[in-house]
């Protein structure tokens, strides 16, 4: 059966999952409906060859189902080769909850939800993202435990965000060096587009090291808690994306290199937290590529809350944590290298790096 898909400006026939743009070889995708919580979810899980799938919920109020669709296959996709490429023995899920995080999520919801976890035994274990909080996974550890990023006193590694923050600024100082022959950050102007639980923290990074921060968000409330905070500058233009700065910092949402944006960047350094930063993969990589700007891969650099909640599975503790997420530096530099060496876009030899580990471990398990 096919069905119509209605995008902007073109309307195309796709088979409703399998023929989605997004769709890649995923192994299998949980729809989750309950009428009484009110709960729409949708669990993605895209490869499980080096371990059970991992990775976060997110709740955003999706402008369509198929919306949610496409972001959970990408962003579950995503998620194979950040574990991969880190090193560690999972596999690539994720989970969207539609509606608004702010007035629509109740304990109830959360628990319910943890239900649809559970009846996967395992093969999906489950996280915080964008719209969740610590205390929601705690919900979600009543009911199953499939779930990870649960507070400190619950047993957890407690709040992921943090070493998310640490490993980005560690690709980005490796992206520094690669591209300035210097990892100092000092002088150095950072737009940081989205300051939330990862954005703040890479802003005091930065600002610890003398970098030159300018913050844009679309939380008034945020943008001048956070510029009190650090003397950080509010961008006021109207289009961020021509800022005058060295390094451009995504931490919104995903998709911001896009058509309507690569060639505005006046940055020379794109690396932030967002995941799946280009809006096409490899289009944009050498677009970027050929613009002479360095793009440090997103799924490489943000794998530092990734490590963090991997702890709570495989009992490693903070130091660990740090020295695993410190390493991010050494595997950025060694992958900008790669794509410089090679003639092929970071985003290849990043991903390329990922790909061998799973198919060695798939030729293995035979
Ligand atoms: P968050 O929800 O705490 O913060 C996101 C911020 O972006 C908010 O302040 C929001 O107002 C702002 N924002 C939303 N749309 C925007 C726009 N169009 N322009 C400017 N600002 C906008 O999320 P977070 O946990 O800080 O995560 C940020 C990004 O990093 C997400 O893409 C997430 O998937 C990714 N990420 C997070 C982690 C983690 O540990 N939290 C790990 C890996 C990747």
């Amino acid at each position: 059966m096919t069905v119509d898909i209605l995008s902007p400006g073109k309307l195309k026939k796709a088979s409703p999952v399998f023929g989605q743009t997004s769709f890649n070889d995923h192994e299998q995708i949980v729809f989750c409906n309950d009428k009484d919580t009110g709960l729409k979810a949708i669990i993605g899980i895209h490869n499980t060859v080096l371990g059970p799938a991992l990775g976060g919920t997110r709740m955003w109020n999706y402008a369509s189902e198929w919306d949610a669709l496409n972001d959970v296959l990408r962003l579950s996709r995503g998620m194979t080769f950040k574990a991969a490429i880190t090193g560690l023995n999972l596999g690539g899920g994720k989970a969207v909850i539609i509606g608004d995080a702010k007035s629509e999520k109740t304990p109830e919801l959360m628990k319910r939800f943890g239900e649809f976890v559970h009846s996967l035994s395992g093969k999906y274990i489950t996280a915080e993202d964008v719209g969740m909080e610590t205390a929601d996974m705690d919900l979600v550890r009543t009911v199953t435990p499939y779930v990870t990023g649960i507070s400190e006193d619950k047993g957890g590694a407690g709040n992921p965000s943090p070493v998310t923050a640490y490993g980005v600024f560690m690709g980005m100082k490796a992206a520094a060096q690669f591209t300035y022959g210097s990892n100092n950050l000092e002088g150095k102007k950072v737009l940081v587009e989205g300051i939330g639980h990862v954005g703040e923290v890479l802003v005091e990074h930065i600002t610890n090291e003398g970098g030159e921060v300018i913050i844009s968000d679309i939380n008034e409330a945020r943008l001048e808690e956070v510029s009190k905070k650090y003397g950080a500058t509010v961008y006021r233009g109207n289009d961020p994306y021509i800022a005058d700065v060295d390094i451009y910092a995504p931490c919104a949402l995903g998709a911001t290199i896009n058509d309507d944006t690569f060639h505005k960047l006046n940055a020379t350094i794109v690396a932030g937290a967002a995941n799946n930063q280009l809006a096409d993969e490899n289009k944009h990589a050498l677009l970027l590529q050929e613009r002479g700007i360095t793009y440090a891969p997103d799924f490489l650099i943000n794998a530092g809350g990734i490590i963090n909640v991997y702890a709570e599975l495989e009992k490693y503790d903070r130091h660990e944590i740090m020295r695993k997420t410190e390493n991010i530096y050494d595997t950025t530099l060694e992958i900008l290298n790669t794509s410089e060496m090679r003639g092929i876009t970071t985003h290849q030899a990043a991903l390329e790096v990922a790909l061998e580990r799973i198919a060695a471990r798939k030729a293995a398990n035979k």
